[in-house]
């Protein structure tokens, strides 16, 4: 049997197989797939952000090799979804948070490519995200937009992941005229300041000066607080006026909504539906706004799609 080494760990020849990495702030999690689609092995293991680029390639890469050995698989390449602003060109980060140290600039796809033996794909998270909940589906232009801690975007138009020539394609999350409230960025009134996690706590505490987090002012919606409703209801308003607005531009009529506020999809919905009946697009595009529904591993299946599409790889 053929052999490849890694870190003097003997990974066996086995069934064809790619894997997707999913790297955040705290955990970097993965999942082997095979060439049809199938999940093979699934894991995560803590982010060593705080430890430099070096130390976050070799946690990815020693968690994909004990995959690869768990589920059999030989590699044949990799992807990898990452937060921040990506150069998937050079295969560099470009800009992140500070909770992540040495990391701007770091080669990751070169320093992962040389411990995993095989090409490396990276791409921003949040089109890996869209990547990921796109696949499979007949709709060649969807919007992707990410309510986590703040508000991501992504935009596939005719099939193709747009990046635009700086890379910032998609930030629906910074475009202005929701509110009259101070945005993270530092400018005023962005969708980020009613639809992200965080804004939900502070929109909530505005109105109580109650300090709750997004989930917590979601329960206490659920028992009927309407404070906390109202707070869900501005950030479904604002997030479909967003949807038809994209939807308007480039004509897309499908937008995939997650991250950790899409979870109260219950309490976004009732507001997201009006809205879409009073301010639809007026040029007839039937838009649906609907939520995400491949979970935590949307992420890492849209990082496989960017490396298959990048490398070249056969999918079937
Ligand atoms: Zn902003």
């Amino acid at each position: 049997m053929s052999t490849r080494q890694y870190e003097g760990t003997a990974v066996p020849a086995g069934i064809p197989a790619d894997a997707g990495i999913d790297i955040g702030g705290t955990k970097i999690a993965a999942l082997i797939v095979d060439e049809q689609g199938a999940v093979l092995a699934r894991g995560s293991s803590p982010a060593p952000a705080r430890e430099g680029g070096a130390a976050m390639a070799d946690a990815a890469a020693a968690l994909v090799t004990r995959l690869c050995i768990e589920a059999g698989a030989s590699l044949r390449a990799a992807g990898v979804g990452a937060a921040g602003v990506v150069d998937h060109a050079s295969g560099t980060i470009r800009a992140a948070s500070e909770t992540f140290v040495d990391w701007v600039g770091f080669p990751l796809a070169d320093e992962l490519s040389a411990r995993l033996g095989v090409p490396v794909r990276i791409e921003n998270d949040v089109n890996a995200f869209l990547l990921g909940e796109a696949a499979g589906r007949d709709d060649r232009d969807v919007l992707g937009v990410m309510l986590g801690t703040g508000v991501g975007g992504a935009i596939i138009v005719d099939g193709d992941l747009r990046h635009g020539p700086h890379g910032a394609a998609g930030e629906i999350g910074h475009t202005p005229g929701y509110s009259d409230l101070r945005c993270t960025c530092g400018q005023t009134g962005h969708l980020e300041t009613l639809a992200s996690g965080t804004s939900i706590g502070a929109r909530y505490a505005d109105r109580t000066g109650a300090s709750l987090d997004s989930r917590e002012v979601a329960d206490r919606a659920r028992t009927g607080d309407a404070d906390a409703i109202a707070v869900f209801r501005d950030a479904g308003r604002a997030l479909a006026l967003a949807c038809a607005s994209a939807a308007t531009l480039l004509d897309v009529p499908v937008a995939i909504v997650g991250g950790g506020v899409a979870r109260a999809w219950d309490l976004l919905a009732p507001a997201v539906e009006e809205t879409l009946r009073t301010d639809a697009p007026i040029t007839g595009i039937p838009l649906r706004v609907i939520p995400a529904s491949k979970g935590g591993d949307a992420v890492a299946l849209g990082a496989i799609e960017s490396a298959r599409r990048a490398h070249a790889v056969p999918a079937y």
